[in-house]
This record gives structure tokens, sequence and C-alpha cells, in this order.
């Protein structure tokens, strides 16, 4: 499985497992198969609820704990030192694992949910910080931060966020901030990467899986791959499960990676940091 190296020099696949509304059996029997098919990446979350089918699935796959990269991340309603600390621990006996390859502060603080989301935002780094000193996790990382919020973030860090997992998919790529993030050396990690459905249908992409005898999910993830953006897609079924892990048998040409690029916007999510909790985000 392909590989990037991130800022603290730890490895990433480029490819990992998403597991947004798995939960149960189903859940518990995704996960594993999902590593059976080569998958090392998983990515949760607390505010997913499926930590602990992610560490039962993890367990039934048989597969050693030092062969996978386990993310998890910290909800937004519980940013700040100690919350930080506690919630960490909380994940930890939920996936019953002893330590975290990569955990992610899932949203930003912002304006109207803290007094000061600045300082929200670097006391829970702070703490990030302490656990990943204490070799509780191997790589500390943000999601969902846009350039202002990483810009402040630096003000007080002393270790650099290895990743940033923002929506990224064709049609709505943040080209700006993804830019910003590889020139300090923040790996882009795409979630959403099929836009949960909505990136199929469209011409363009139906047009180049055709030419490459692959589907538009196999499309959608190797030019997202190809732009050095880690990908992490969904699935409850064992045969998208597979599809989505066959890419690395092809490669889009420039011209192909242009007229992605190019795309309209589609499949937005309508998910912004600075606008919860409005709305219900994942
Ligand atoms: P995805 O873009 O991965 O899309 C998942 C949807 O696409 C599911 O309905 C799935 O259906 C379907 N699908 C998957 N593969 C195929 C295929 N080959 N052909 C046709 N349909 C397919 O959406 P997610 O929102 O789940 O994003 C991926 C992961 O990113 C999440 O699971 C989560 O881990 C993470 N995430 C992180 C966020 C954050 O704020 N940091 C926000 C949102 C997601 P089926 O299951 O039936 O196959």
């Amino acid at each position: 499985m392909q590989q990037l190296t991130l800022n603290d020099g730890h490895k990433i696949p480029t490819l990992g497992f998403g597991t947004y509304k798995l939960t149960g059996p189903e859940g518990i029997e995704s996960v594993a198969s999902a590593i059976s098919k080569g998958y090392s990446l998983i990515d949760t979350a607390a505010v997913y609820e499926n930590e602990e089918t992610v560490g039962k699935g993890i367990k039934a796959s048989g597969v050693v704990r030092e062969h996978l990269f386990i993310t998890t991340k910290l909800w937004r309603e519980n940013l700040g030192y100690e919350s930080t600390l506690v919630e960490f621990e909380n994940s930890l006996k939920r996936l019953d694992l002893d330590y975290i390859d990569l955990y992610l502060i899932h949203w930003p603080a912002n304006a109207k949910n803290y007094d000061n989301w600045q300082k929200t935002n670097a006391d829970t780094w702070k703490a990030m910080e302490k656990l990943q000193a204490d070799g509780k996790i191997k790589s500390i990382g943000v999601s969902n931060f846009f350039q202002e919020h990483l810009e402040v973030l630096f003000q007080t860090a002393n270790v650099l966020p290895s990743v940033n997992q923002i929506e990224f998919h064709p049609g709505y790529w943040q080209q700006e901030l993804v830019q910003y993030c590889k020139n300090q050396n923040i790996t882009v990690e795409s979630w959403s990467p099929l836009a949960r459905g909505k990136v199929f249908g469209n011409d363009v992409l139906e047009k180049i899986a055709k030419k490459h005898h692959k589907t538009v999910a196999q499309v959608c993830l190797k030019w997202i791959i190809q732009h050095q953006v880690i990908v992490i897609p969904k699935s409850k079924s064992p045969k998208r499960i597979e599809e989505n892990s066959n890419l690395f048998d092809f490669k889009l040409t420039p011209t192909e990676m242009n007229s992605i690029d190019a795309l309209p916007q589609m499949g937005f999510s309508g998910e912004l940091p600075n606008m919860w909790p409005d709305k219900k985000n994942s």
C-alpha cells in the first residue's frame, strides 16, 4: 500500500477506510472486511459513536495492531485542555487500544461557541502535544481548519499539525487551503471523497472512467491520491470496499487531472467550521 511521510516522520497510508454511519454488527464486519482487503488506515471519531464497533472490527480482522493506522477525533463540544485529556482516554477505552496513530481536533472552536476561540484551540492543542509526548498518540492533527485557524494556532503551537482533514472531492476541493497546507508541510486528507455519492452521473467523470475501464468512484479516489491527498472512502458493501481499493494499476493523465480540477461546484456538504451549532456536522 502506498504511503506518504508526515511532517513528524511517521508514515500514513494514502488509502484508508471511512466509518461514518457504520455501527453494530454491520460496522464490525465492514471494518474487518476492509482490513482483510488491504486497508490499514481506519478513520473514526468520538461523535460517530462507533469507536467500540471499530475496535471490535480491528480485533475480528486478526491483523496485528502495529500494522494498522488508527485515526480518531475529538468532538468540538469537548475542546479545552482538561476535557481533551479526558475525552482522549474515553476514545482509547472505547477502541480498546493502548495508543492512537493520529488524533484530530474534529472542528475548530468558533466565536459562536467559545468566548475566546483562539485560546480554546491553543489549550486543546497543548493537551494534544502532551498526549503525544506521553507516547499515547503518534501524530496529532486537525480537521476542518481554515487558514485563519491554522495561522492563530501556529502562534502558540510547539508541534505543527501533521494533517488537516477537510472536505475534498471533484466539484469541491478547497484548492487555496490545500496549497496553503502543502506550503506549511501539512498533509491534506480528504473527507467525503465521493461527496457521499453526489459525484455519480457526471459526464466528464464517466468518460474518463470508461477510458480506463474503471468506475467513477475509482477515478475520483485516484484523482485525489494524484493530488498527494489521503482518501478515506466509506462503504458498507464488501464489493465496493474492494472496488475502492483497486486504484494502483492505472494513472490519470495531466489533461484528465485538469479536466476534473475544473469541474463546476457539485456535492458540497454545506458544512463550514464557522457556522455550527446551526447545523449538525460530522
Ligand atoms: P464518502 O464520500 O466516502 O461516500 C460514502 C457513500 O458513497 C456511501 O453512501 C457509500 O454507500 C457510497 N459508496 C462508497 N463507495 C462506493 C462505490 N464504489 N460506488 C458507489 N457508491 C459508493 O462519504 P463519507 O462522508 O462517509 O466520507 C468518508 C469518511 O470521511 C467518513 O466515513 C468519515 O470517516 C470521514 N469524514 C470526516 C469528516 C470530518 O469532519 N472530519 C466529515 C465527513 C466524513 P455504501 O456504504 O452503501 O457502499
